[in-house]
């Protein structure tokens, strides 16, 4: 693979001639606002480059693969395992300009679409036609579809809805060699060849750029309800889960937050302190009208059968307070620490209070803050560890503290990652959870999409000699 300093005579001009001379940067600015996401672990690449088209994609991609430069793919950046950073620097490939809707089949329930559609535009527009894309990334507002499928990403809709890999129907995507594939189509049932559209869903921009998708799309439900329930521990509240769910509820969202995010948010409300307050639930429930008011009051029976303290949104303004809490709360610890390593890890539904368990071993243990929340329905935690990278001492315990949490998660039959992926900063951990067998045979489709290994190096496999220098 060539280097920054050995980008083959003429490369920029050839891109120029592709997508066009104001499609191409290489200013300062440029290279640093595309080598980030937000892990916040950089490095730059040697170019960008905003194609509009797939055509223009696909010279993009040969043109890299015949000069062996490397080419990262890029949504909005709001991921959080260093996938889009290219590691390699070389080319970022922004899709930013191919951000249409391209049609919604209302009769076919279905929506197709370009890359860098963001997430709540396509939820907004679908809903206007009475029609409903559940997958909801707190990131919403700014991730984009792209992205969302690259990552596979979930969010609190998960437990009723599943996660994005559920609504990819089918997928046209360039080769990292320049061919243009499609996968999957219009149907909801095909079975038709190896699934390769659900091999290319969570494969983070290593095998190939995707450049439209289809969205399966299901009915708007027509109402919903949201309640907030308190409790006096996290025991309490995932026994007030575990009775709700026993009874038939399938809430549409079930988000958990310990006292240390609970504080976190009293703090940037400049609210008091509810010191009795060890955990909070925010559950939502959609359906028919009569069945939200039959399964709140089932919610609110489980809750209060467990201590719990709850309030029901009484309007949408109220809906919309609750939900901008669980939504800030990733930025709002963020301002807590110089850095926030935000873990996604992912247990069986049975096993989280041992997961809970685990995190506070660890916090004492490591000494270290670790808010923890996350979408509890799927026994998936996001364990934030709250850190100042200038304290040496603290950031070797802050590693020790991530190993043994990946290795307990495992350990409990569990995942590394639910939603984010394994990008660069989770590529170390991949043996844990996967055999060499696995690894090895994952190497080899990776091999077979791309045999010159110019798409997105460095990301998913351990760090091979010729990368570990790369990584920043
Ligand atoms: C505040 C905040 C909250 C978040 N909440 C959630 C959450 O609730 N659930 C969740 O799952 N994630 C969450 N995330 C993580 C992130 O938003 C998701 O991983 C999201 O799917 C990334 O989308 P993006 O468009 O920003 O992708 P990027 O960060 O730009 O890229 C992510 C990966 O996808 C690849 N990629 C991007 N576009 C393409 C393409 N067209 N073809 C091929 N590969 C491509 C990139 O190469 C990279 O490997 C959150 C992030 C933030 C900052």
């Amino acid at each position: 693979m060539v280097s920054s300093s050995t980008l083959p005579n003429g490369f920029i001009e050839s891109l120029e001639s592709i997508v066009g001379a104001d499609h191409v940067r290489t200013d300062d600015l440029s290279r640093d606002a595309y080598g980030v996401d937000a892990l916040q672990r950089g490095r730059r690449p040697d170019i960008v480059v905003l194609p509009g088209r797939t055509t223009e994609v696909a010279n993009i991609a040969r043109a890299c693969d015949q000069a062996l430069v490397p080419l990262t793919a890029r949504g909005a950046g709001t991921g959080y395992t260093g996938g889009a950073v290219p590691l390699a620097g070389g080319v970022v490939l922004s899709l930013e300009r191919m951000n249409q809707i391209i049609e919604i089949d209302t009769a076919s329930l279905l929506a197709i679409v370009e890359p860098n559609v963001v997430t709540a535009d396509l939820q907004a527009a679908v809903e206007q036609l009475g029609l409903f894309y559940p997958p909801d990334p707190a990131s919403l507002s700014r991730s984009v579809i792209g992205g969302n499928v690259a990552e596979c990403a979930g969010g609190p809709r998960a437990f009723k809805y599943g996660t994005t890999k559920r609504y990819v129907l089918g997928l046209e995507a360039v080769l990292p060699t320049g061919q243009v594939i499609r996968t999957g189509g219009k149907s909801v049932k095909n079975v038709v060849g190896y699934d390769l559209t659900q091999l290319l869903v969570g494969s983070e921009g290593t095998l190939a750029i995707v450049t439209q998708v289809i969205l399966r799309l299901i009915p708007r439900p027509p109402a919903r309800a949201t309640l907030r329930a308190t409790f006096p521990s996290i025991s309490r509240a995932l026994e007030a889960v575990g009775t709700m769910v026993a009874d038939g509820v399938v809430p549409a969202a079930l988000e958990l937050m310990d006292a240390d995010c609970i504080r976190a948010i009293e703090r940037h409300h400049g609210a008091e302190t509810s010191s009795e307050v060890a955990a909070v639930l925010l559950i939502e429930v959609d359906g028919m009208p009569t069945s939200i008011i039959e399964e709140g009051e089932r919610v609110t029976h489980a809750c209060t059968a467990a201590d719990g303290l709850i309030t029901a949104a009484s309007d949408e303004t109220e809906r919309d307070r609750l939900w901008s809490d669980r939504r800030d709360l990733s930025l709002v610890l963020r301002a807590l620490a110089p850095r926030k390593i935000n873990h996604d890890v992912v247990v069986p539904k049975g096993r989280i209070l041992h997961l809970f368990e685990v995190i506070d071993r660890l916090k004492t243990v490591y000494r270290l803050p670790m808010p923890s929340f996350g979408h509890v329905g799927d026994g998936n935690i996001h364990v934030n560890i709250l850190i100042d990278p200038a304290d040496a001492e603290a950031m070797r315990r802050a590693e020790h503290a991530e190993r043994q949490l990946f290795e307990e998660v495992v350990a409990l039959d569990g995942s590394i990652s639910g939603e984010h992926g394994v990008g660069f900063s989770k590529a170390q951990f991949l043996g844990l959870e996967l055999s060499s067998e696995t690894i090895a045979l994952m190497r080899r489709l990776k091999q077979a999409f791309d045999p010159n290994g110019i798409l997105n190096p460095g990301k998913i496999f351990p760090k091979t000699d010729k990368d570990a220098d790369q990584v920043p």
